[in-house]
């Protein structure tokens, strides 16, 4: 048995859901607000969300996007144009219909009706309507092609159930909107996000996913192809976490998108969509996550490093403080993951065990602790976030000289980061499964396991009526199909649910 006293109450195994509330609210990341399904993202949380901005900003321009801006409110007669657009965010939709209030007669305030608008405002649940109306007015020939743009903003979404970054009504996202000439261009663009955010989150966020194809009933309302990566939790569950979409011609007929060819002739544009939310901040608390709070992958740790000074509140202080801010001032110099080092050096007062407790829930991936002992002799205590404890079962803090520390800092960090993903692959791997028949299915999610996995099938994909039995089957194990892998090894077998020869390959899960 463990003698470990870990820092928080819950324990991943014992119940992830409420292990998963506890790490966000220990490391100071979020809370609820008073709008149930909106949350208020605390400086912690919020550092994270403008690391993983930041750098995927780089990515969007990189590949020669431009960000732009369009207004928060979209006319309701723009989503009308699109019917299955509509219809599938019909029933989320926030909608302003007054623009002015007036006193009730008791004190409170109502909609004047006087001040009704003439037509609904929608609050953005996504841009494409506005946006494919601007692409209408910025697109005239085929020289304007492709038109690459992507905005950062807030959409909302009245979701039913919620759950903090997972799912929230309001969220924070990118969402990239281009128009292209032609369908391979618009198919080559939606490929190529999807690729850039496989890359994104394994590089930065250390999380391994799964790139593919959603199925059918899975698409993005209006989309003629929808993408996704996909993650595996440590509870075994699936998450999206992030969506490219290949829409067509729809959304250019219904905002009359056209431009003109070469030959002169007016043709409509083929566009995409793709998104990535606050959502990636959940994802990356249940892969790295442990029953000690949070692990942040030092890519997108607001500070990779922090230094306790052992403060005693006497005047030796002041050469223990000088020491440490020697230290920060080298450790600030040195580069990992090409950029330079984010150190922090607190200093505020109390006891620095309680700090140390702090930081590790937070996650910070390296923690020094300095006494006046080691500023004597020029040493440092240093602390790896994700090899806390040792054989003893104590906080595994190894000394050594300050040069020494110094010169490995950047290489320690850019080891976590890699660390970190293997062991998260090695994790997801370990819990996929390949199945040939549906009676395996059933078995493998009867089991009374509480972190089964996902399994790995074979299929044909089915049409109309036969989808929709497929949906309603799997809907009963409560199992989703997540998506049908890009990059897989060639069909052996038969479909599990028709029992024909198979066509590809799918994962099927329970999900976020
Ligand atoms: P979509 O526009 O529906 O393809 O969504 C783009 C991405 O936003 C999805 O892949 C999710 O990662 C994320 N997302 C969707 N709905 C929510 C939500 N309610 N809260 C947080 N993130 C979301």
């Amino acid at each position: 048995m463990s003698a470990i006293r870990h820092a928080l109450t819950i324990k991943r195994e014992d119940d992830f859901a409420q292990w998963y509330q506890e790490v966000i609210s220990e490391a100071e990341m979020a809370e609820e607000s008073g709008v149930r399904g909106c949350m208020v993202i605390k400086p912690w949380g919020y550092g994270i969300w403008e690391r993983i901005q930041r750098l995927m900003d780089d990515r969007i321009k990189a590949a020669g996007v431009q960000n732009c801006y369009f207004p928060l409110f979209i006319p309701l007669s723009y989503f009308a144009k699109e019917a299955e657009h509509v219809e599938g965010f019909a029933k989320e939709m926030a909608v302003v219909t007054h623009h002015r209030l007036i006193g009730d007669g008791q004190g409170g305030l109502v909609p004047d009706p006087e001040a009704r608008l003439e037509e609904p405002l929608i609050v953005r649940p996504t841009s494409e309507t506005v946006i494919g109306a601007a692409m209408a007015r910025w697109v005239q020939s085929w020289r304007d092609l492709p038109l690459l743009t992507n905005q950062w903003a807030n959409v909302v979404r009245w979701e039913m159930r919620t759950r903090m970054f997972l799912r929230t009504s309001e969220f924070l996202w990118q969402e990239g909107h281009t128009a292209h000439a032609n369908r391979e261009d618009a198919l080559e663009e939606t490929l190529r996000a999807l690729e850039m955010y496989r890359d994104f989150v394994e590089t930065e966020l250390a999380m391994p996913v799964i790139t593919g194809e959603k199925p059918e009933n899975e698409r993005f309302p209006g989309a003629v192809a929808t993408y996704s990566i996909e993650a595996m939790m440590q509870d075994g569950k699936a998450l999206q976490a992030g969506t490219s979409h290949y829409l067509g011609t729809g959304f250019a007929h219904a905002a009359g998108i056209q431009y003109q060819d070469a030959e002169g002739t007016q043709q409509y544009c083929h566009t995409t969509s793709w998104g990535t939310s606050t959502r990636m901040v959940g994802g990356m608390i249940m892969t790295h996550g442990d029953d000690d709070g949070l692990r942040v992958p030092p890519a997108v740790a607001p500070h990779q490093i922090v230094i306790l000074p052992m403060l005693r509140e006497k005047p030796e202080d002041e050469e223990l403080l000088a020491y440490c801010e020697d230290l920060r001032k080298e450790l600030a110099g040195r580069s990992a993951l090409g950029e330079r080092v984010r150190v922090l050096l607190d200093k505020r007062p109390g006891k620095a065990t309680q700090k140390r407790w702090a930081w590790v829930k937070k996650g910070v991936p390296l923690i020094l602790e300095i006494g006046g002992r080691d500023a004597a002799g020029g040493q440092v205590s240093m602390l790896r976030r994700d090899k806390l404890w040792n054989d003893a079962a104590k906080a595994n803090f190894i000394g050594m000289p300050k040069d020494e520390f110094v010169a490995m800092a950047g290489a320690e960090l850019e080891n976590i980061q890699s660390a970190l993903f293997v062991e998260a692959k090695a994790k997801r791997d370990a819990q996929l499964t390949r199945v040939s028949s549906f009676a395996e299915v059933e078995a493998f999610f009867a089991e009374d396991k509480r972190y089964p996995g996902w399994v790995e099938a074979e299929w044909v994909r089915p049409t109309g009526n036969e989808l929709e039995s497929v949906v309603q089957k799997l809907k009963a194990l409560k199992l989703t199909i997540r998506n049908t892998p890009l990059d897989a090894e060639p069909v052996a077998g038969e479909c599990i649910f028709t029992g024909r020869p198979a066509v590809e390959r799918i994962y099927i899960a329970r999900a976020y």
